[in-house]
């Protein structure tokens, strides 16, 4: 069964209590996110469970979840949503090293957030899309060039490597916006 946390702190763990009887646990991640957002889109939920192992003086967290997400279209301006998976594989140890592994602290509580956010920001879509198929506002006077962009689902890719499932996330974000700053 999955430790659920309390209500109050949806994001910490206690410990002791969760390794209290095996190595292993279930962690039931439910977050309902409030202003977490790049200037393309905006979080609004975290779903899915993770599972924490306690290996020496080590703790591994690790497992997939599912960001909604709202923002903009990137052609049409329309708001829309989707959902991106975040796959997460971190470790918290005592003698952590800055921006690799994050620390486990002293009171034994275990707090997901600073993590999760981070993992958050990096899955949140930079080029938002509603549809495949988006043809902008305008298409008679602005036709969108989808060609570029479809990714050849036909078959015509079969030379294609299979994606490492770790960069999968990577291949839903599009470059293809130039910072205006
Ligand atoms: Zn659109």
């Amino acid at each position: 069964m999955a430790a659920v946390p309390k209500p109050e702190n949806p994001l910490c763990f206690d410990l002791p209590k969760l390794f209290k009887r095996e190595g292993r646990a279930a962690l039931e991640i439910k977050w309902q996110l409030e202003n977490l957002s790049t200037s393309y889109s905006e979080a609004q939920h975290l779903d899915g469970q993770l599972s924490a192992e306690s290996s020496g003086e080590k703790i591994v967290v690790s497992g997939s979840l599912l960001l909604t997400w709202s923002g903009p279209c990137r052609r049409c301006l329309e708001t829309t949503s989707g959902v991106s998976e975040l796959t997460i594989s971190e470790i918290y140890e005592s003698d952590f090293s800055e921006g690799e592994t994050f620390e486990i602290p002293l009171d034994q509580t275990l707090d997901l957030k600073p993590m999760l956010q981070e993992q958050i920001l990096l899955a949140l879509p930079l080029t938002p899309l509603c549809a495949d198929d988006c043809k902008g506002p305008i298409p008679e006077e602005y036709p969108a060039g989808i060609t570029s962009e479809q990714d050849g689902e036909d078959g015509e890719d079969d030379t294609d490597a299979p994606i490492d499932p770790r960069w999968k996330i990577l291949g839903t974000i599009n470059f293809d916006e130039k910072e205006t700053n």
